[in-house]
């Protein structure tokens, strides 16, 4: 009889899972289902990236290629990293993976010895908490609260640094929060770490170039080049290129945790997929203009989105700033009566009475470390959008709520 391994006991299977199963059973049932749960851009890969891979494809560019990518990909990360966020990295600073998330994984598990402990802002991408124990690491979760922009402050990160502190987690812009950090922000924090020098930070910027505004990007490295040494600086082309499906992350940082990277890297998946190495290199150094659309369509439906969901008696919804997420607060609907006399006691039961009585899948605040919130993606249609906040808003209204029953 099999029995996995005990390294995953101390993992859970991805929390989303549990929405999107009972989504896809009721849309399996004929239930008309509208998904706000997805967590990649509804758009297509532009054309010239396409064109890239299919001519790479066609010159015969299938064979395997060196473990961190190819030269012209690197150069092409070189040049992404000097251009958008005036960081200097050398060849040996730079490496391509399949995907954000193994760029991730790889620099968790090059680094992270037993005990080491990870500070992770909540709320967080679920996989944090996940890689870190899959290392063998200890995840310190420190709570970000909606009054405090869902962002960690100097006086926490100060607090919870100790001797075993590995790795600090930033996400910005976030999922599931969208929160972005400002320039003086990210000061205040760099700061803090310039006095903790065996503290290092994984910066996940895989969402950059979504930023809606007068939002401006910084990530650690650039704003205090001092900590170079100290960062590895993590994006990825699936969010800012369409590219989800395609597999391909990158990072830039100091070159010895690259090669450990790497070595790890060899040793499992070897080198991206050589068509979408070329894809990526043309997704890199091509124009990058028809963001400026992309970036047009998400803020219209950002603005859409926190209107109806602001105007829901009760419900509060921060602006993001950037990414494609809303982190909606449903503290008032905590202990809401549903028809069936049912109550609502967490998140999760909130999602799932969107689910099973209007057809809506949202994820649960809890999935991300900070309750009661549900994340709504706003990366779907116009139309789709405008359906789902009406069915939210609905649902909502049907709901007795504890601040409003007569006693
Ligand atoms: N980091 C964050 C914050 C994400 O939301 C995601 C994907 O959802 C990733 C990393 C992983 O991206 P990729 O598809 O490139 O592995």
């Amino acid at each position: 009889m099999f029995k996995a391994a005990d390294r995953l006991s101390a993992i859970k299977p991805s929390p989303t899972l549990s929405i999107s199963t009972k989504a896809s059973e009721l849309k399996a049932a004929g239930r008309d289902i509208l998904t706000l749960s997805a967590g990649e851009p509804d758009f297509n890969t532009p054309d010239f990236v396409c064109d890239a891979a299919y001519a790479a494809a066609k010159a015969g560019e299938t064979k395997y290629t060196p473990v961190g990518g190819t030269n012209e990909l690197k150069q092409a990360i070189i040049n992404k990293f000097k251009r958008d966020n005036d960081i200097e990295y050398a060849m040996d600073e730079v490496m391509a993976g399949t995907g954000g998330k193994q760029i991730l994984y790889n620099g968790f598990m090059a680094s992270v010895n037993k005990g080491d402990e990870v500070i992770i802002p909540a709320p967080y991408w679920v996989s944090y908490p996940d890689m870190t124990l899959l290392a063998e690491g200890t995840p310190v979760i420190v709570e970000c609260s909606e009054a405090e922009g869902f962002k960690i402050t100097a006086e926490k990160l100060e607090a919870a640094i100790t001797p075993k502190t590995k790795w600090l987690i930033l996400n910005s812009p976030s999922n599931p929060t969208g929160a972005t950090y400002t320039k003086s922000e990210m000061k205040a924090l760099t700061d803090v770490l310039l006095r903790h020098k065996h503290v290092m930070v994984m910066s996940d910027d895989i969402y950059e170039q979504l930023v809606y505004e007068d939002t401006e990007f910084c990530t650690p490295v650039q704003v205090e080049p001092k900590l170079k040494e100290r960062v590895l600086t993590c994006n990825g082309v699936s969010k800012s290129h369409a590219m989800t499906g395609w597999r391909l992350g990158y990072c830039g940082g100091p070159a010895p945790l690259l090669k450990a990277m790497t070595k790890l890297q060899s040793q499992s998946t070897s080198n991206p997929s050589s068509i979408t190495q070329a894809a990526a290199v043309a997704a890199l150094n091509g124009d990058q203009s028809f963001l400026n659309d992309w970036r047009a369509a998400y803020l219209k439906r950002r603005n859409m989105v926190v209107e109806k969901l602001r105007a829901i008696d009760g419900m509060t919804c921060l602006n993001p700033t950037g990414a494609f997420y809303c982190y909606a607060g449903i503290e008032a609907y905590m202990g809401a009566k549903m028809d069936n006399g049912d109550v609502i006691k967490t998140d999760e039961d909130f999602v799932k009475y969107l689910l099973e009585d209007q057809g809506v899948a949202a994820v649960h605040g809890e999935a991300f470390g900070l309750s009661p919130f549900f994340r709504v993606s706003y990366a779907t249609s116009d139309d789709i959008l405008i359906d789902a906040c009406e069915r939210i808003a609905k649902a909502c209204a049907k709901l007795e709520r504890p601040a409003l029953r007569v006693t």
